[in-house]
């Protein structure tokens, strides 16, 4: 297999990001995309998890 260097847009400045080693934090730019990108995925899953709990003591009253 050959190995081709793929660039995307970093997903929360949308600057380039190359998938190769320079890049540590890919498919951020930087650390600092990634910890901001990575606090909104935390803050949102933990809202799921909340109604989840919710959810599961309703199915349980079915039962
Ligand atoms: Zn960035």
């Amino acid at each position: 297999m050959s190995v081709k260097t793929v660039s995307l847009p970093c997903p929360n400045c949308g600057k380039t990001v190359m998938m190769t080693e320079a890049f540590p934090e890919r498919p951020f730019c930087s650390k600092r995309c990634k910890d901001i990108d990575f606090g909104d995925w935390a803050s949102e899953s933990y809202q799921i998890e909340g109604s989840d709990e919710s959810a599961e003591s309703w199915s349980e009253d079915q039962r």
